[in-house]
C-alpha cells in the first residue's frame, strides 16, 4: 500500500541529507510518496512564514513527516518552530533511540536503548510566570496528570511491544516529588501491569544517571516525565558518541515528526559532506511507526554494516566519503 509522508527539506545542510536519505528509502522500493512542504528560513524567505498553513495542512493530512533541521531566524518575534509543532499537533512523545555504532567515538559498546520523554507537561509548564516583583524569588510549578503519564507510558509499552523490546524501565523521583512523580509512578503501574509480555522495573533518576554511565546495556525503553526525560535522552547521546548520529520522534494524537536531533550546520552547508545517518535513524523510526518494522531493521543493519565497513564514512566520522557516496554505501546494504 502506497503511503505518503509530508517531506520538509529544511535549512543548512537539510536538503542534502534529505535527499540522501529519500535516495535510500527510493531504493528501498517501500511505495513511499512525498509531498514536499517548506519550514523555517526557506519558508519565511518565499512566503514571509516560518511555518506556513499549508505546512501545516500536510502534516495534518498525511499524519506523518519527515523533517530536516531548520534554522530559527535569530531576532525578536521568532518563536521555536519546533515548540509550534509540538503545540499544534499535541505532540506529547518525545522519542530518541541511542545506539552504539561501529567506528564512533565511545567508551562503551551494546548500547541499544531508547528514552521516550513526556513532552506536554511536567517542570517545563508554568515557567516563566512565577517570579515575584521584586526579582527574588522563583517557584516552579509542576504539573503531572493522569492522562498525560498514562498517555505516554502507554506509548512506551506499545513501542516495546511493536519494535520487539524486552524491558521498561520507569524512570522517576516519587521518593522526593510525592504528589507529582508519584502520581507518575503510580499510573506507570497500573499501565505496566497490562503489558504481562514486557518486563518492568522502577528507577529513581538519580541511580538512572549513575546506571547509564556505569552499566548502560542493562537498559532496552526508559519512560519518563518531561525534565527527567530531556536530560536523559542527552546524557544517552553522550554515550553514543553524541548528536550526530541521534534522530528524535515527535508523536502526537493527530501526527508524528521524526527528524534529526542537530541542527542545520551553516558551516558545512552546500559543500556535500553533512553525515546523512542521523535523518536516515529518524526515517528508520518513522519506518516502525508506520508498521514497516522489517523495513526499519533493515535500513539499521544497513547503516550499522555500512559504518563497521568504512564505507564512504563522511569527514565527521573520519572518511573521506560525501553525503551522497556515503548515502549509496548504505542503500546498496539495504
Ligand atoms: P548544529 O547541530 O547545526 O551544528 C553543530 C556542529 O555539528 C557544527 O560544527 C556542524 O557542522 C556539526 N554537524 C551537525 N550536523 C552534522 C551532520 N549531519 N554531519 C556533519 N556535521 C554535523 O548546531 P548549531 O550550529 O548550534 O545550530 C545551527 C542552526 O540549527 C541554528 O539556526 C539552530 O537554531 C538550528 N537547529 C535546528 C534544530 C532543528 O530544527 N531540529 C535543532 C538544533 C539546532
Amino acid at each position: 500500500m502506497t503511503q505518503t509522508i509530508a517531506v520538509i527539506r529544511g535549512d543548512g545542510i537539510g536538503p542534502e541529507i534529505m535527499d540522501a536519505t529519500l535516495s535510500v528509502l527510493d531504493a528501498m522500493k517501500l511505495g513511499l510518496q512525498y509531498d514536499f512542504v517548506e519550514a523555517g528560513l526557506k519558508a519565511y524567505e518565499t512566503q514571509g512564514e516560518l511555518l506556513p498553513a499549508a505546512t501545516l495542512e500536510a502534516i495534518h493530512k498525511h499524519r506523518v513527516a519527515l523533517k530536516s533541521p531548520l534554522t530559527t531566524p535569530v531576532g525578536e518575534g521568532f518563536s521555536s518552530i519546533n515548540v509550534e509543532l509540538r503545540k499544534r499537533f499535541d505532540l506529547y512523545a518525545n522519542v530518541r533511540p541511542a545506539i552504539t555504532f561501529p567506528n564512533t567515538k565511545s567508551r562503551y559498546e551494546n548500547i541499544d536503548l531508547i528514552t521516550v520523554r513526556e513532552n506536554t507537561e511536567g517542570a517545563y509548564i508554568g515557567e516563566g510566570q512565577n517570579l515575584t516583583a521584586d526579582g527574588e524569588t522563583a517557584t516552579l510549578v509542576q504539573k503531572i496528570t493522569r492522562r498525560g503519564s498514562e498517555r505516554i507510558v502507554r506509548y512506551a509499552f506499545d513501542l516495546a511491544r511493536r519494535v520487539g523490546r524486552k524491558k521498561v524501565t520507569i524512570v522517576h523521583k516519587a521518593n522526593i516529588l510525592k504528589s507529582t512523580s508519584g502520581l507518575f509512578l503510580k499510573v506507570a503501574r497500573q499501565v505496566a501491569a497490562e503489558y504481562p509480555d514486557i518486563q518492568c522495573n522502577e528507577m529513581i533518576v538519580d541511580n538512572t544517571c549513575m546506571q547509564l554511565v556505569m552499566k548502560p546495556e542493562q537498559f532496552d525503553v526508559i519512560v519518563t516525565t518531561n525534565l527527567f526525560g530531556d536530560i536523559i535522552s542527552d546524557l544517552c547521546a553522550g554515550l553514543v558518541g553524541g548528536l550526530g548520529l541521534a534522530p528524535g520522534a515527535n508523536i502526537g494524537t493527530e501526527a508524528a515528526i521524526f527528524e534529526a536531533v542537530h541542527g542545520s550546520a551553516p558551516d558545512i552547508a552546500g559543500k556535500g559532506i553533512a553525515n546523512p545517518v542521523a535523518l536516515l535513524l529518524g526515517a528508520v523510526q518513522m519506518l516502525e511507526h508506520i508498521g514497516k518494522v522489517a523495513e526499519a531493521a533493515r535500513l539499521r543493519q544497513a547503516i550499522v554494516d555500512t559504518m563497521a565497513a568504512k564505507d564512504n564514512l563522511t569527514p565527521d566520522l573520519g572518511g573521506t566519503g560525501t553525503t551522497q557516496s556515503f548515502a549509496q554505501a548504505i542503500a546498496r546494504r539495504a
